[in-house]
């Protein structure tokens, strides 16, 4: 089990798709974030009751995702607040769907999620990948992507860890900052280190 991390729209979820062709099953944190709204209502309450009617439809009680990541992106306290209620049910998540891959005998498992580093959570694993793009980078093609303005996607930036840290506990880099078939050429080679080690 392997953790895959870098800082926003460095690449990951590009990453994780290369890896998926190779044979490996990706568990995507992110994806894990959005449906555990639907599956934890008695979350929602919490967050509507902590962080105002502004995070959604409080009528619905269903949460916009965008706007409570502008209100905790904007307030330290808040986002660390978010992901004190938020991480352990996500981890818990993760924890279920890595037992699934062992038990369908996947050849390697891969963690995606943003913020390994800045948790120690990827201490848990075997090994970790950190992919890397210039910061210009990110920033365009984020803004391609969302249509985030640029200042926000700073903001967002400055709330992770500096990559220059995340690289200092990696096991395996991957650089993004080229064209995609340059980074397929990486995950191909690290796939088969990774399976080699294996057996
Ligand atoms: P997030 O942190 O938001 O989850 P991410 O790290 O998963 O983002 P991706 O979604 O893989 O990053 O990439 C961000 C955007 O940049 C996507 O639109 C993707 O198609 C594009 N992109 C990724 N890698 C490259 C590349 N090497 N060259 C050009 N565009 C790229």
């Amino acid at each position: 089990v392997i953790g895959l991390t870098g800082g926003i729209g460095s690449g990951k979820s590009t990453v994780s798709q290369f890896f998926q062709q190779c044979g490996a099953v990706v568990i995507d944190a992110d994806k894990i974030a959005h449906q555990i709204y639907e599956h934890h209502p008695e979350l929602v309450e919490t967050l509507f009751k902590k962080f105002g009617d502004g995070i959604g439809d409080s009528q619905s009680k269903k949460i916009d995702r965008s706007r409570l990541a502008a209100i905790i992106f904007a307030d330290e306290a808040k986002r660390k607040e978010l992901e004190a209620l938020t991480h352990p049910l996500i981890r818990n998540d993760i924890q279920m769907q890595i037992e699934k891959a062992h038990r369908l005998k996947a050849p390697l498992v891969l963690v995606d999620a943003a913020l390994l580093v800045e948790t120690g959570y990827y201490q848990t694993f075997d090994g970790l990948i950190v992919v890397k793009s210039e910061q210009e980078q990110q920033i365009f093609r984020i803004k391609n992507r969302d249509g985030l303005p640029p200042e926000e996607i700073l903001q967002r930036i400055a709330a992770q860890m500096p990559l220059s840290e995340k690289l200092k506990v990696a096991d395996w880099v991957i650089d993004n900052s080229g064209e995609v078939l340059e980074t397929k050429k990486q995950v191909e080679k690290i796939f088969k280190e990774l399976i080699n080690q294996k057996t």
